[in-house]
């Protein structure tokens, strides 16, 4: 998965993907990202991070690293570790490279570069990191390093430099923005049917849908009629693509990275990223290939841009993508932390919205907390999840909030009220960050379909408040 020389050439654009090996090691290999969500988007004006493309700061010291193997190329971003043994080892031809940047508190900081051919290490070298290493500066001079593979002619050529210094992203004066997040969508059964019927699942809620500048849902379904049904699931969801222009009255955006969207397998769900595209409905976690799953989708409104990121990390793993294959994003933490770092240079706020949790459980599991809590360090400004079938509970972390389950939003089956609660958050953000949020809860009627109860006080948060209260949400609320 590291070469550079597979990508394909389907839509022009190519970006660097910075792609987890495991560890704390990271590859940036090159892929072709592939047709995304361009042409007729009137209101969202959609820009792809192409991560390294056009960036010249990062939130971290980093070591970059390029290694030369016959035809293939490839790129090592390397940051401190205390656990040099936990660094992957990055394959190339017969080769396999490692760098490890060694901080382990027991010696001045150094890296600790190895060339392995098949398990043997056939070169190894040490360097010292300087205090304030320099931007650019080459690592054991500045010429290509050679390994040779004895007896075969091969030889592996490397040579690496410390990336510029970190700089923070500028403040933007930009928005209000108001977002509206609901929970899962899941568009076959139920709510399927009341689309067949010519019945738009949504009205209920449309006028306070309408009141955000962005919509936002997690699509618990494919939208395909091709593919094959996962023989190993107990419920599996493919929704007609009649449901399609009944969503995109609706959502603007989905996420994609759940535990249903491959429930067909990787046709459908690559025919569902072509119908979003013809339907102009974005998306984010997932994609044609596993750099698209890992690109942020970044919307701009009122100047100010705004990046989605999706995981899932509930099974079955094997929805997620390859390099060469479609599918969902997974939430490994350090490509996640990575994957906000990298979309907080390219744009002014990023949320990740997660699919996570517990199954009918009303509190938030210590995973998602102390995941909620890396994303929110690495700069993500508010964390919004979902999947348990019910909602949980809301905090604020550091001036931001994690709203850890919206519950369900169209989906049928479920008996008790619990799981038929769903919740719209009306998140109002600028470039700060979070400025109010306000939960407006709903009750999904037996065919799925969910109505808004103003009448039931839900969370409610506004900058500069400690702790998150209970408020009755105002429809008449002027735009901010
Ligand atoms: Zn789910």
């Amino acid at each position: 998965m590291w070469m550079n020389d597979r990508g394909g050439r389907e839509g022009g654009f190519e970006g660097l993907q910075d792609v987890a090996d495991g560890s704390r090691g990271t590859v940036r290999a090159r892929h072709a990202a592939g047709r995304f969500l361009m042409g007729r988007l009137i209101r969202i004006a959609v820009t792809l991070v192409a991560g390294g493309l056009c960036v010249a700061v990062r939130a971290a010291p980093l070591l970059e690293c390029e290694l030369v193997q016959g035809t293939s190329q490839v790129r090592v971003t390397v940051r401190p570790t205390s656990d040099p043994y936990g660094v992957s080892r990055v394959p190339i031809g017969r080769f396999s490279f490692q760098a490890a940047w060694v901080e382990d508190g027991t010696q001045p900081p150094y890296l600790k570069l190895s060339t392995y051919v098949g398990q043997d290490l056939v070169h190894q070298a040490l360097h010292a990191v300087p205090a304030v290493p320099e931007a650019g500066a080459p690592v054991g001079g500045a010429d290509w390093q050679r390994v040779l593979a004895s007896g075969t002619g091969q030889d592996l050529r490397y040579r690496c430099a410390f990336q510029a210094a970190p700089a923070s992203a500028p403040r933007t004066t930009g928005g209000p923005v108001r977002l509206a997040f609901v929970g899962d969508m899941q568009l076959d059964d139920g709510p399927g049917r009341v689309i067949r019927r010519g019945i738009d699942p949504f009205a209920p809620f449309k006028d306070w849908l309408a009141q955000a500048d962005v919509r936002i849902g997690n699509l618990e379904c494919v939208v395909a009629t091709s593919g094959v049904k996962d023989p190993f699931k107990p419920f599996t969801f493919r929704a007609h693509p009649r449901v399609l222009p009944v969503l995109r009255k609706h959502m603007d955006v989905v996420a994609l990275a759940n535990n249903h969207s491959g429930d067909f397998g990787p046709v459908a769900f690559s025919e569902m990223l072509d119908r979003l595209q013809a339907e102009d409905i974005g998306f984010f976690g997932g994609g044609k290939n596993l750099a698209q799953a890992h690109q942020a989708l970044i919307i701009e409104r009122q100047g100010l841009r705004i990046a989605l990121l999706g995981y899932n990390e509930f099974m079955p793993r094997r929805f997620e993508a390859a390099v060469d294959r479609p599918g969902i994003a997974w939430s490994d933490d350090e490509q996640v932390r990575l994957d906000i770092q990298r979309a907080r240079q390219q744009a002014d706020l990023v949320i990740p919205m997660m699919h996570w949790g517990q199954e009918h459980e009303p509190l938030a599991s210590e995973r998602q907390r102390a995941l909620a809590r890396l994303m929110i360090d690495a700069g993500a400004t508010a964390v919004v999840g979902g999947h348990p079938h019910v909602t949980q509970d809301v905090e604020v972390y550091r001036g931001r909030p994690i709203v850890y389950s919206l519950g369900n939003f169209l989906f049928d089956g479920f008996r008790d009220e619990d799981n038929n609660t769903a919740w719209m958050l009306d998140l109002t953000v600028d470039g700060e960050g979070v400025k109010q949020m306000q939960v407006v809860s709903g009750h999904i009627d037996r065919d799925g379909v969910p109505h808004p109860q103003p009448q039931v006080a839900a969370p409610c948060w506004k900058r500069g408040e400690a702790q998150v209260s209970a408020c009755l949400p105002q429809a008449s609320r002027a735009k901010p």
